[in-house]
């Protein structure tokens, strides 16, 4: 594929294109099974056999195509996070949209709305999306001028300060440069605060050469001694948003996330909220998020063993259900 019809697909599914707008490019599931193989193959499909370049859609074998030469076939959702899936492409490509251009984020309730799939698929089909992006972002590493701090969420639970029980993150948003891009954040959730948890931390998301902000507290200078260009700031309790700005509105737009989209979260599934949300703040200016977040599905199969905390979601039923919200636990 050309410059010319990858900047075809970055307008038809980037910031201008509408979700209605792109569902009516693909009717049916055949047709979001050929626009699904146009992306995983931006170069244009090869059969892995024979090289050749042109495949028909099997009949009877949902979501696999056969080459016109040697008759080898492939599963466009074989090796992607949809591996094996039985809720519609079209829902797939429905999720994807919603996650990737929505401010907020979508929940299952509102997937299973749009989507027309049960609430229990619409939520294992986000559940994956989300295994998807834990890659990405483990391995996301910041740099230039960034804020570092910590946070707590959840109930109370006992416990002051930093001796608090909730559970711990550790949040560090890149500042953006004057005229230039916009930064990326990482959020992670941690055993604990002290210093030796701050330089697992920045050992494995913060830049040796990066220009760290963060606060006066003796854990953290200690923790980052091996950063060199780290900058401790004094904390002022009565403006706390005033020593890392763009830190403290990162934290407080993911507490409203899990607040407000997710209603609340279990231990288990706040790193996957935390990814999510880190991947999408990243990516708020791409030209074609569709486009970004059909590549981290389609890096590799996510296994059940991959999503944390499945003891209660159920695998897809995509028969439409009654939407019965779901209280939270926390
Ligand atoms: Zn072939």
């Amino acid at each position: 594929m050309g410059s010319e019809a990858r900047k075809r697909i970055g307008a038809e599914n980037g910031r201008g294109g509408s979700l209605i707008g792109l569902l009516s490019r693909m009717p049916d599931e055949e047709s979001c099974a050929r626009w699904l193989l146009e992306h995983e193959n931006p170069g244009g499909w090869r059969c892995p056999r024979c090289g050749c370049a042109t495949c028909s859609p099997v009949r009877g074998r949902p979501h696999s195509f056969q080459c016109t030469r040697c008759r080898k076939q492939v599963s466009v959702t074989a090796g992607t996070c949809m591996h094996g899936t039985k809720a519609p492409l079209r829902a797939w490509v429905a999720a994807m949209w919603l996650a990737s251009h929505s401010r907020r984020g979508v929940s299952g309730l509102e997937l299973a709305r749009v989507a027309g799939v049960s609430e229990n698929c619409a939520d294992y089909m986000l559940r994956r999306l989300r295994a998807a992006l834990a890659s990405p972002c483990a391995h996301s590493v910041l740099d230039g001028a960034v804020e570092l701090d910590d946070f707590y969420v959840g109930a109370r639970r006992g416990g002051v300060g930093r001796g608090t029980r909730k559970s711990k993150m550790i949040a560090c948003v890149e500042e953006a440069e004057p005229g230039g891009r916009r930064g990326r954040c990482v959020i992670r959730s941690v055993e604990g605060i002290a210093g030796g948890d701050y330089r697992l931390f920045a050992h494995d998301h913060v830049c040796r050469s990066a220009e760290v902000h963060s606060d006066m507290w003796v854990g953290i200078r200690g923790g980052l001694a091996a950063w060199g260009g780290l900058d401790a700031r004094p904390f002022d309790a009565s403006d706390p948003v005033a020593s890392l700005p763009v830190a403290h509105h990162v934290i407080s737009n993911f507490k409203a996330f899990l607040a407000g989209t997710c209603h609340g979260v279990r231990d288990l599934d706040l790193q996957s909220r935390a990814d999510e949300f880190s991947w999408r703040y990243s990516h708020r200016d791409s030209d074609d998020p569709l486009g970004d977040m059909l590549a981290a599905a389609c890096a590799g199969r996510i296994r059940r063993a991959d999503i944390p905390g499945l003891a209660t979601a159920q695998p897809e039923q995509p028969m439409m259900g009654h939407h019965k919200p779901r209280r939270a636990v926390s």
